[in-house]
């Protein structure tokens, strides 16, 4: 066995894995990585076609962003943010201003997508507590949520394979089920409908509506719920609630915003602002950890009084606004103007989901292939007629990955739903190979 690979299995415990799978399928040790490719010691090329956990925006290595951060981190590499300040994280606050929906004007700086969420939920209680709404305490969330997995983040999320063990751990939070479009209790095809499901939503606030703080919602995609999307009126709907109930709406925005619904950020789609928006992961361009929670100036100025009032949102963390993050960022934006990287991935995407459904649809297992962007996602299925899943002990996703690891692609299944989430730079060549190569990877497995 490869040295390294024995210091790793001696030494690391990897994210979300069972580290006896390890013995089997051994850590993959990257050196070097270009455009959508990752190169392992051995020299093996693995195509990211999940942008290595959504972060990854502009491909691996990009030349612009690299030299972006290797002129800041001469100048200045980081700097206590607390009275003072830094170059690139005011120039990205005020770039992001004009990008991000109306309304949205402050921009609180943490260092992961977790803590900004939890940055969002304390800003929406405490902004309640301050203008005469104490029993504002509680939370609204989606079912098979993901917000995150700090322990407040975790508790918004509902997504039994992270959260249950905790839950003696986690806040109470008000549940609603969540649009599921593709199993749609009332019968509906998505976006032909008038999100009769909303029910769910309207039964909850009317009891519990007036002990709402925020509700947080992955606006148009659940992501790591299988990438399920719904529709935007669900969205449009939600914003009207909240507002009717003076209840903050957080959206999280850390897998869908910098274009990866084909739109900066996914409540374009349905034209909405949220009180809060969290952001994260493509912000960077995937290169360095760091998330903003962005409010709205009534948000802000609840907080804003004589010291003595003691009125000051007392959170920090220590890489908050980091310069180098934040000339990553800054250069991401430079990319995405000068490219005009979201258009041309947006005509990508038809190509894109053109050539998935031609070889996949017609597949026995394949239940249903959903798109926005350049995300599409396969779910796949048991029996396609009762929309049945394959019994979760089977393992089928991590089998599929395996066997696309083998052929150069890195899948990472959610569940029993594959999916592609790459750079937006993806080129169509690179798409006809992880497409080819993938359906080789499912037929191997399910047939
Ligand atoms: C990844 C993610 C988070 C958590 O971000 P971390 O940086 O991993 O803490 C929260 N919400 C959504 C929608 C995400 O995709």
């Amino acid at each position: 066995m490869n040295d390294l690979i024995k210091k790793d299995l001696l030494h690391i415990w990897h994210p979300c894995s069972q580290m006896k799978d390890y013995e089997e399928l051994k850590p993959i040790v990257i050196e070097k990585a270009k455009g959508i490719y990752l190169y392992d010691v051995e020299g093996k090329s693995y195509a990211d076609v999940v942008s290595s956990w959504w972060c990854n925006l502009l491909g691996h290595c990009n030349d612009r962003i690299n030299s972006a951060v290797k002129s800041q981190i001469d100048k200045l590499e980081h700097v206590i943010f607390a009275n003072f300040s830094n170059i690139p994280t005011i120039n990205l606050s005020a770039r992001l201003a004009a990008y991000v929906p109306k309304g949205l004007n402050k921009f609180f700086f943490t260092d992961n997508g977790s803590s900004a969420i939890e940055a969002g939920m304390k800003m929406s209680f405490q902004y309640h507590y301050q203008t005469g709404n104490p029993k504002k305490r509680k939370f609204m969330a989606l079912t098979d949520a993901y917000h995150g997995e700090t322990i407040g983040a975790l508790s918004a999320s509902g997504v039994d394979l992270y959260s249950k063990i905790y839950n003696p751990m986690l806040m109470d939070i008000v549940r609603v089920e969540a649009p599921d479009c593709y199993r749609c209790k009332w019968g509906n095809c998505r976006n032909e409908c008038n999100v009769e499901c909303f029910e769910n939503v309207e039964k909850e606030f009317k009891k519990w509506g007036e002990e709402i703080s925020a509700f947080i919602v992955e606006p148009i995609v659940q992501a790591a719920a299988g990438m399920r999307i719904y529709p935007s009126l669900y969205l449009k709907k939600l914003r009207d609630i909240c507002t009717q109930y003076n209840v903050h709406l957080i959206a999280d925005e850390i897998a869908t915003g910098f274009g990866r619904t084909g739109k900066m950020f996914a409540c374009e789609h349905a034209g909405i602002s949220p009180d809060i928006m969290c952001i994260s992961k493509g912000l960077t361009g995937g290169y360095m950890p760091m998330a903003i929670a962005i409010t709205t100036d009534e948000i802000y100025n609840a907080f804003y009084a004589d010291y003595n009032e003691g009125k000051a949102f007392m959170h920090s963390h220590t890489y908050c606004g980091n310069p180098l993050a934040a000339s990553a960022a800054l250069e991401v934006l430079n990319i995405l103007e000068d490219d005009d990287i979201i258009n041309k991935s947006l005509e990508n995407s038809i190509y894109f989901n053109k050539i998935i459904n031609e070889y996949l649809s017609d597949l026995n297992y394949v239940g249903e292939i959903r798109s926005i962007g350049l995300i599409n996602a396969i779910e796949l299925v048991k029996d396609k007629e009762n929309k049945t899943g394959f019994d979760s002990n089977l393992r089928i996703g991590y089998e599929i990955y395996k066997e696309a690891l083998k052929r150069g692609v890195l899948l990472r299944p959610l569940g029993n739903v594959m999916y592609f989430n790459p750079p937006l730079t993806i080129t169509k060549d690179e798409m006809e190979s992880v497409v080819s190569k993938s359906i080789d990877s499912i037929k191997t497995i399910l047939e």
